[in-house]
């Protein structure tokens, strides 16, 4: 699908929840956010109909994000229906955590990832891999015991560090680590998350964004990306590189001629919009043009009151037109949803 402004748009990410078991210093407020109800969150069996329309209109990456996607029951089994064809003709209604039933996702061609915090990865790593997921991002950023605890609210950084070892081990490479960077919070860190690429992974440093979340003032936390490849070319030869898989919209590098890269997400500061080719579907199922503009368009209602394929694929083909040109966060356009709401 083309958008007004001649980008091709083929990537959907997916919540699956806004439940967390984290609560990130620039994500969640910390008595957390007020959840949906259970009725609210889309069913498995919706969210397969939906991607496989969006397949059908030339969707062929596929993201599950959340708030947490491992938090939610049965999500080994959703990755198990995205992933791989199922057979037709079996259409059973299903509130329960299995989709196995539903309608089948046909392609093969597409691409199917997940974001994590990595908190439950270590016992999820595995099902995941078997079940066909093919690439997992995880979120850390820091790798300070105690820092970690500072900025996501728990002390879980043990186990993300076992999940990220156990996710390496079943073959998810080069596993990808998103950085949040933050000033005077991990800025410090950022050679250490650098010297990761000596062992191959791939570290993505992420320009902070504005959510109404905390009192903190955002700009004082802000760190652009052409700062902090300043900070790291003090320390290390670092090149520009077009190799390997596509990256959307991260500007890659390499450190020294480590395997692994190193990429910067550059919302805030780049013209990161004109290489935008995605759409969101939130856990409510909402289908949102811009995760920085509060433009949504509703596909739970249409999916529940029975309209036919045709009808659910004319409303991606409204959200598609009414992708902006770009956000408007420096007119300080915040958008009401935070990131765990949205999905990131
Ligand atoms: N819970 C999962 C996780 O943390 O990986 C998936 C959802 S989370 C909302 C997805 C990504 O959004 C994470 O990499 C997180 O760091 C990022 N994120 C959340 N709030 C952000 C903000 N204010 N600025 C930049 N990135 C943010
Ligand atoms: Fe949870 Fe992810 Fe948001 Fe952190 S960034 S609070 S892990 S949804």
């Amino acid at each position: 699908m083309k958008d007004r402004f001649g980008r091709t748009i083929s990537y959907l990410r997916i919540s699956v929840t806004d439940r967390c078991n984290l609560r990130c210093v620039y994500c969640m407020p910390v008595q957390g956010i007020s959840l949906l109800r259970h009725e609210d969150v889309l069913r498995y069996e919706e969210i397969v109909r939906v991607a496989r329309i969006a397949e059908d209109l030339g969707f062929s990456k596929f993201r599950l994000t959340g708030g947490e996607p491992l938090v939610r029951k049965g999500i080994v089994s959703l990755v198990e229906t995205l992933a791989r064809p199922c057979s037709p003709g079996n259409n059973t209604e299903n509130h329960g955590t299995s989709p196995q039933n539903s309608v089948p996702f046909r392609g093969k061609s597409r691409s199917l990832a997940m974001t994590t915090n990595g908190v439950l990865l270590s016992q999820y790593a595995r099902p995941l891999r078997a079940a066909g997921l093919d690439r997992i991002n995880v979120s850390l950023d820091t790798l300070d015991r105690a820092k970690y605890q500072r900025i996501t609210g728990f002390d879980e950084f043990d186990r993300v560090m076992a999940g990220i070892r156990e996710a390496r081990a079943v073959g998810f490479e080069p596993l990808k680590i998103n950085v949040v960077a933050m000033r005077g919070i991990n800025d410090d860190e950022v050679g250490d998350f650098v010297r990761l690429a000596q062992e191959g992974f791939e570290v993505r440093f992420i320009e902070l964004m504005p959510f109404r979340v905390r009192a903190e003032r955002w700009s004082d936390r802000f760190i652009s990306g052409a700062e902090i490849r300043e900070k790291i070319a003090q320390t290390f030869h670092i090149r520009r590189t077009d190799e390997g898989p596509t990256a959307g919209p991260a500007k890659m590098y390499r450190a020294e001629d480590w395997p692994g890269r190193i990429g910067f997400i550059e919302p805030i500061s780049s013209s990161f919009c004109s290489a935008c080719n995605r759409l969101r579907l939130t856990s409510d199922g909402f289908l949102k043009p811009c995760l920085l503009s509060d433009v949504e368009v509703d596909l739970k209602t249409p999916l529940r009151t029975g309209v036919p394929d045709e009808e659910i694929a004319e409303l991606f083909e409204r959200a598609v037109f009414e992708k902006p040109r770009g956000h408007r966060l420096k007119e300080h356009r915040l958008p009401v949803r935070t990131m765990a709401q949205v999905g990131g």
